[in-house]
């Protein structure tokens, strides 16, 4: 016996009606909904229950696990301190789960706890779940989650699954976490449209236990859509991994401008199909090795540069036969490289250093996966997941005001008026909306206060990808 259920449940602390006096009716859905899977949860009798809390200690680059004997937390934070949740940790549970993600190279231990106390993410569940487990025996385990991507995420949702099935434990596992944040106009985050689809997504897949579909909602999509769940219901595909499952959503409601969801997946045996882990490397080597047969010279260069490199430290070859407007040619270059969606470094030149422009790709490539010191140097094994973008600069043209300016054509060079500190901004870039914002984000690049007098200029990109 190993994992017998998993469940997606949703924690707002107003749900308890001594802190949403009155507001939780609007809830009543999810409260009854909440009540009924906690109630089947609770008649497993589970030995061992795994909740993963975006709220509990959490990094960018590893999962944190509770260490210690247990712990005890309270909702002081919204009021009320004398709403106590208090948990034994499964101390065996967390050792072996730490040794499978060592194992398996994912970064996840109990270094680092920043608050040892529980978070309501983990306690908003805890308190329906309490009520139907009594005085049960049941120990826990507490996990946050990580600026890793989905399949991190999915890799360790498999090791909770291999531990829980190497010591032969009743084991449940409960994702806490809201989805959209940004479903209404006066929504904690604001408003924006992206949340209802995104919700819709979350609903769909849930309903349907596709967890393929989970793994692969993109992380800057559900970043706007502004969710603190995603990454628990990703833990989730891993522990379902291979299982069986009968996926039931039970409840969604999201009156407060927050995406409330109560979903079930009770394992009914094994099946093969639902090899989620596995399906997901395939289809991300599938978009990897379309993206390279289409990629053209500037970024081929930018790659091969970028892995010969990381290889072997040492310059790549160019190649003979480049056509004239790469090897007779000069020009500023800038080399972004990519990661799952996320920046992984970028270096450029805003004005030519080297005879042609292959080679300005061909060293800027280099500086942006070594030398760019906002990220580590890129390893080898994150060599199949990257993504470039070659940026060829026209000479920057000196303008008077952010009047001439538009942030998808045009990028921006700041320059002080005291010491030449100088912060560059490429056109077209996700976020960057209005001039004074890209403005903005070019003096603080190059750390020019925002009083202090600037100079800027205009330049274009042909943009390669
Ligand atoms: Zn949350």
């Amino acid at each position: 016996m190993s994992i017998l259920a998993a469940y997606a449940v949703p924690h707002p602390p107003l749900i308890l009606p001594a802190i949403g006096v009155g507001k939780e009716s609007e809830i009543a859905e999810t409260i009854r909904a909440y009540r009924a899977v906690m109630q089947t949860a609770a008649a497993f009798r589970p030995d061992t229950v795994v909740v993963v809390s975006p709220h509990a200690t959490s990094y960018g680059d590893y999962f944190h696990i509770s260490p210690g004997a247990g712990a005890e937390g309270n909702f002081r934070a919204f009021g009320h301190p004398e709403i106590t949740v208090a948990i034994a940790y499964d101390e065996d549970f967390v050792r072996t789960l730490s040794a499978c993600a060592g194992a398996r190279g994912i970064a996840a231990g109990t270094l680092g706890e920043k608050n040892g106390a529980l978070d309501h993410g983990t306690m908003v569940p805890l308190v329906f779940l309490s009520e139907y487990l009594g005085d049960a025996p049941t120990k826990f385990v507490r996990i946050g989650i990580s600026g890793l991507p989905a399949a991190a995420h999915a890799a360790l949702g498999q090791c909770i699954a291999e531990t829980a099935k190497r010591f032969g434990r009743r084991t449940l596992c409960i994702a806490s976490g809201d989805l959209s944040h940004r479903l209404k106009k006066d929504a904690p985050n604001g408003f924006t449209p992206e949340g209802a689809e995104f919700d819709g997504l979350c609903r769909a897949f849930m309903g349907a236990g596709d967890f393929l579909s989970l793994l692969q909602i993109p992380g800057d999509f559900a970043e706007r859509a502004g969710h603190c769940g995603l990454n628990g219901l990703w833990v989730l595909a891993g522990v379902l991994d291979r299982t069986a499952m009968e996926a039931r959503l039970h409840s969604y409601e999201g009156p407060f401008g927050v995406g409330y969801a109560v979903a079930s997946f009770t394992v009914t045996g094994a099946d093969e199909n639902h090899n989620f882990t596995e399906r997901l490397a395939a289809a991300e080597d599938a978009a990897i090795a379309q993206l390279r047969a289409a990629e053209d010279d500037y970024v081929r260069i930018a790659r091969t540069s970028i892995e010969t490199y990381v290889r072997s430290h040492s310059y790549a070859v160019l190649p003979d036969n480049l056509p004239p407007e790469l090897t007779e040619t000069q020009a500023g270059v800038f080399v972004s490289v990519k990661k799952y969606g996320k920046l992984r470094g970028c270096i450029g030149t805003f004005a030519p250093r080297q005879g042609n422009i292959a080679e300005e790709i061909l060293y800027n490539a280099v500086s942006a996966a070594a030398h760019d010191g906002r990220f580590d140097p890129v390893a080898e094994d994150e060599l199949g997941r990257l993504v470039y973008t070659v940026d060829v600069l026209t000479p920057p043209e000196p303008i008077s005001s952010a009047a001439e300016l538009d942030p998808k054509i045009y990028g921006v060079i700041v320059k002080s008026m005291t010491d030449n500190r100088l912060g560059l901004l490429l056109p077209d870039l996700p976020g960057i909306d209005t001039a004074e914002r890209q403005i903005e984000v070019a003096r603080g690049k190059a750390s020019i206060l925002p009083k202090e007098k600037v100079s800027l200029s205009r330049f274009k990109v042909v943009r390669h990808r």
